[in-house]
């Protein structure tokens, strides 16, 4: 077998990939003996694979983004309604007691709740396994779920600002995130 590159050369080696002799300097060339042309759909493969990973990071992200955008707008509504509450209250010249608070923190509460229940709250929350449960022990269930409902308004009020917030800054990433990805595709394409 001669070497595919040199016509002349005896081949010492062959190409991993479609077994093309090489000669002792063309096999020397990569760390694989690897012929040109089977280097050159190796590097395209590894090019389509880095791409599709960018794109797929950017779906990703835009997911991500929107995600955010619906988290900062729904505990935007509760925020609002809260201090609405409050400025009310100054407005008419009222004192920030204790009533006025706690309609503020059962209105946050409110906003939260969604994220209490499915985060600290969650435990094996099928809807077959809840039914289950509710007619196993009515009553226990009953008092269960008005605790589980007082506490997850309790954290639901101190979460629902952190997690506004939090939406935010991680809104603010996925849209940057988004961006560099996309100008990332546009240089390789
Ligand atoms: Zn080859
Ligand atoms: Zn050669």
């Amino acid at each position: 077998m001669k070497c595919c590159n040199h016509t002349t050369i005896d081949a010492v080696a062959a190409c991993k990939s479609c077994g093309r002799g090489l000669c002792s300097e063309c096999a020397d060339v990569y760390d694989i003996p690897t012929c040109p042309k089977c280097f050159a759909k190796q590097k395209e493969q590894e090019l389509c694979e880095c791409k599709d990973n960018i794109s797929n990071t950017c779906q990703d992200m835009k997911y991500g983004s929107m995600r955010a955008l619906l988290s900062i707008v729904w505990h935007g509504i509760f925020l609002s309604w809260g201090l609405l509450i409050l400025f009310n209250a100054l407005y008419h010249g009222k004192v920030v007691n204790g009533d006025v608070i706690g309609n503020i923190m059962m209105a946050w509460g409110f906003g939260g709740l969604p994220w209490a229940f499915s985060t600290i709250l969650k435990r094996d929350d099928s809807i077959e396994a809840q039914v289950r449960r509710a007619t196993e022990t009515a009553g226990e269930g009953c008092v269960g779920l008005v605790f589980k409902l007082f506490f997850g308004i309790v954290i639901g009020a101190v979460a629902s600002p952190i997690l506004f917030i939090y939406n935010i800054y991680k809104y603010s990433t996925c849209k940057k995130k988004t961006l560099e990805a996309k100008v990332q595709l546009d240089n390789m394409s």
